[in-house]
Parts: structure tokens; C-alpha cells; sequence
């Protein structure tokens, strides 16, 4: 099957769909193919700007951008675009129930992990000020919850300077669904709270807790649709402060941000193919001419004026590797690495590694350059992940940068 649109985008993370949005409130015909589900899923849906820069940690991230090199995505789309994606995404979650917001500078996120994270844009659940002002924060878990141990978290916790005088104590709550016959996650409580008997059970079981102690540090298990409304009631119920913490996949609050995200691209227009792999492409001239796709139903063809491609990195399928060389996935572009591989990662586990930072060379429009700067394909923008320059994980720059490049590539497509 042959089909035309204006324009096509690759990968449902949250690059893709954020360009796909951008481009259809533009005014134009959007179709997004996808093959999975991007890591956003997987996440804790807050959106990390920029957490540390050459390993220092960053207090604002706008400040510290002029120091990234000149290469990095946030330069090449600009400050000004960043700010702009923060707002949208903050305008676009704010309707849908979920409202975000950021802090002064940076905020320190609990994870269940008892680490502080840096983030930039969180749910109101996250915020985790609250602690500053207390002396006693009761750590919560679930009876057979798989990764969220209270003890844990309160002695990572007690090991950061400002939180070492507080009074953390446990609190495990009955396991409401025995019935699983295996560990539960916190996704699996908070589709149980999104239904009113789990509601009432978690407020049955904070209440003992909430008169002793000013904040209750959670998983993320305040439902899922209704997570803000959920997050109100009970604060305002047991009149207390409640703080989700950030947990290990599935990410709960991630899965949140996507539904919301997948709501709008509904309301949007945008035609969504999910299960489906981009395979081949048809180039001319230094131009797309369509995309290829396989599913179970067979081969379609995918043409279009336009193509912004957010196929993520090694994790999401944008990138292909093997010894001694890497490339992009779909058009084949060869990615600049070392022939030796063993260059590829630093000694040091923390270290500068090229293959974290591996990745398409694109132009402040995102077009793909060759060395010399040329664009090499002139239809085509890249967002995301799939983008060099730089290293999420060491910068804490993961949803930022797929949101900001997402943005740009969206909005300008969405100008032709
Ligand atoms: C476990 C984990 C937790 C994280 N937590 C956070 C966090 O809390 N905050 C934060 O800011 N960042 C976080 N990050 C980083 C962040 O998730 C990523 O940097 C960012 O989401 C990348 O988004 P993306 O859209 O570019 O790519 P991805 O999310 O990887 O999406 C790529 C998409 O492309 C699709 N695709 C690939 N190839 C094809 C093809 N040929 N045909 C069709 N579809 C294709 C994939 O199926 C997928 O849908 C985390 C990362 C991980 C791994």
C-alpha cells in the first residue's frame, strides 16, 4: 500500500511524539510510525534539562548552556527553543490534568534508590521540598514490593549532609493484591488506587502514619490518569504533604506523561501506526522520497514532503553497532566512531565515553551534515536520542533534550 502525507515522523519516545504534535498544530498532515514504545515508558516522566555539565553539578541549567560544547543539541536549537518546549509540554499537561512545574533552579527528586536526582520539570507529586521544613518523613513501601525498601532509602538518605538529622521511619502497608501470587510493583498498586476501593484503601492505610508525621515519602502509586487529583485529595484528607519518589522501571509517571501525550496526538489528528518498523528509504537527490514499513499485514510505502526522524539511540533502535563501526538505522548514515571499539568507553565507569555520546551530526535546522557541513539529506530532520553530542545519562539531560529538539524539528517542519 501506497500512502502520501505531509509529513512523516519516526518513533513514538517522546522526541517523535512531541514532533509530531508541533507539526499537526502547525496545521499539517501528520502520520507517526513507530515500532515500539520509547523510553519515556520506562522513565519517571520528569523532565531532566540539565543535571551536571564536565561532571560538575548544575544549579540552572540556562545558565550553564553556554558551557556545553558547540555541538551539543541544546546550542544548535538555541535557549530560547528550550524554554519554548518546556512551556508547551507544561501548557499541554497542565490541560490534561497533570500540571508540571519547575523550581527556582533545579530540583532534587528522592528515588527509590535514596539518591536526589536533578530534574528540571516534574509532576506536583514529585516535588520534594517539602522534606527541607520537617523533622520526621515516614519512608512508605507495600509488603512485597519489589525494589522500594524503606531501610534502604533512609540509610542513602541519612548519607546527604542536610537530610542526615532527620527522623525517617518505615512504614510498609499491607499488600492489597495478594492475589498477584509474585512481587508487586508500584505500577501494579497504582492501577489498584486509580479504582475508588484502592483509593480508600491507601488513605486507610496512610491515615495512622499521616498524624505522626508532616510528610509521607511514596512510590509512585497515586493511580495513573488521575494521579494529580488522587495526590490532592489525599494531601488535603490526611492533611499532610505527600512525595512520590522516583522508581525503577516500569516508570509509573512516565506511563502517565505518555497517556497524556498519546491523548493529544488523538485530539491532534496525527494518524499513529504502532507495531510497525521503518526497513528501507528512498532517496533522490539528496532527498527523501518515502519510507518503508513492515508489519504483520505486510510492506507499506510512506510518502511524504517531509520526514523527522526520533528512532532513539542504541536502546531505542536508531543506532546499529558492530565492531568498529556504527550507524543510523534507517538511512544508514555512518556515525564517526573509532575503527578500535575498546576507544568506544572510557576505563573509568563514570567516564567520558564517545559511544554514550555517538549519534547523528545534524545543523541547527537538524539536517543531517556530512564533516565538512554540508546537509546531506534535505527533507529530513532528526530529533532526540538519535542525535550526537552529547551524553544524557552523565549530563541528566535525557527528556530535555528529546523534548527541545522534538520542539524545534516539529515547529519548522511545520513552517515549510
Ligand atoms: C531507564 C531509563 C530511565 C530514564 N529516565 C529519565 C528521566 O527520568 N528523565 C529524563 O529526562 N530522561 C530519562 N531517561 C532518558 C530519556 O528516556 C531519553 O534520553 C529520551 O526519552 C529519548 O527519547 P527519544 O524519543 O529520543 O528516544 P526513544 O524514547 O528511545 O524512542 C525511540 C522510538 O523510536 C522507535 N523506533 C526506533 N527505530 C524504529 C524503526 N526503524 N521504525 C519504527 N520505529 C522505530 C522506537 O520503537 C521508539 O518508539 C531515561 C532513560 C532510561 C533508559
Amino acid at each position: 500500500m501506497n500512502r502520501k502525507t505531509d509529513i512523516v515522523v519516526v518513533g513514538s519516545g517522546i522526541a517523535g511524539m512531541t514532533a509530531a504534535l508541533t507539526a499537526a498544530q502547525s496545521g499539517k498532515k501528520v502520520t507517526l510510525l513507530t515500532h515500539g514504545v520509547g523510553s519515556l515508558a520506562i522513565s519517571s516522566g520528569s523532565i531532566d534539562v540539565l543535571g551536571y555539565v564536565n561532571g560538575k553539578a548544575v544549579a540552572d541549567p540556562f545558565a550553564a548552556m553556554a558551557d556545553l560544547p558547540e555541538n551539543h543539541p541544546y546550542r544548535l536549537v538555541g535557549e530560547a527553543d528550550v524554554r519554548a518546549s518546556l512551556d508547551w509540554l507544561k501548557e499541554l499537561c497542565g490541560k490534561a490534568g497533570m500540571a508540571m512545574q519547575a523550581g527556582e533552579g533545579n530540583q532534587q527528586l528522592v528515588t527509590v534508590m535514596g539518591t536526589l536526582k536533578p530534574s528540571w520539570l516534574t509532576p506536583l507529586s514529585f516535588h520534594a521540598e517539602a522534606i527541607e521544613d520537617v523533622l520526621r518523613v515516614a519512608v512508605v513501601s507495600v509488603e512485597d514490593m519489589k525494589d522500594v525498601h524503606p531501610g534502604l532509602i533512609i540509610d542513602q538518605l541519612q548519607r546527604y549532609p542536610a537530610l542526615a538529622k532527620k527522623e525517617f521511619v518505615k512504614a510498609i502497608l499491607p499488600n492489597p493484591i495478594q492475589q498477584a501470587h509474585r512481587n508487586v510493583t508500584p505500577l501494579d498498586i497504582a492501577r489498584f488506587v486509580e479504582r475508588p476501593e484502592g483509593l480508600q484503601w491507601l488513605k486507610d492505610s496512610l491515615a495512622p502514619y499521616a498524624k505522626l508525621y508532616p510528610v509521607l515519602l511514596l512510590p509512585p502509586i497515586l493511580g495513573m490518569k488521575h494521579s494529580q487529583k488522587i495526590w490532592e485529595q489525599l494531601c488535603s484528607a490526611l492533611n499532610v504533604k505527600i512525595v512520590e519518589m522516583v522508581s525503577i522501571p516500569p516508570g509509573v509517571a512516565g506511563l502517565r506523561l505518555r497517556e497524556v501525550m498519546k491523548k493529544a496526538l488523538n485530539e491532534a489528528g496525527v494518524y499513529l501506526v504502532e507495531n510497525t518498523e521503518v526497513v528501507r528509504s528512498e532517496v533522490e537527490q539528496g532527498a527523501c522520497k518515502a519510507l518503508t514499513t513492515v508489519a504483520t499485514g505486510g510492506e507499506n510505502r510512506w510518502e511524504a514532503d517531509s520526514f523527522i526522524i526520533a528512532t532513539g539511540g542504541l536502546l531505542g533502535g536508531g543506532i546499529g553497532t558492530a565492531p568498529g563501526k556504527a550507524w543510523e538505522t534507517i538511512f544508514g548514515l555512518p556515525l564517526d566512531m573509532p575503527e578500535n571499539t575498546e576507544e568506544w568507553s572510557s576505563p573509568s565507569i563514570f567516564g567520558d565515553s564517545l559511544f554514550a555520546r555517538m549519534g547523528v551530526k545534524v545543523n541547527e535546522a537538524l539536517k543531517p551534515v556530512d564533516a565538512e557541513g554540508s546537509v546531506i539529506l534535505n527533507n529530513v530532520r532528526f530529533a532526540g536520542r538519535i542525535l550526537g553530542g552529547y551524553d544524557f545519562a552523565t549530563e541528566k539531560s535525557g527528556h530535555g533534550v528529546a523534548l527541545a529538539t522534538g520542539w524545534h524539528a516539529g515547529t519548522l517542519a511545520g513552517k515549510e
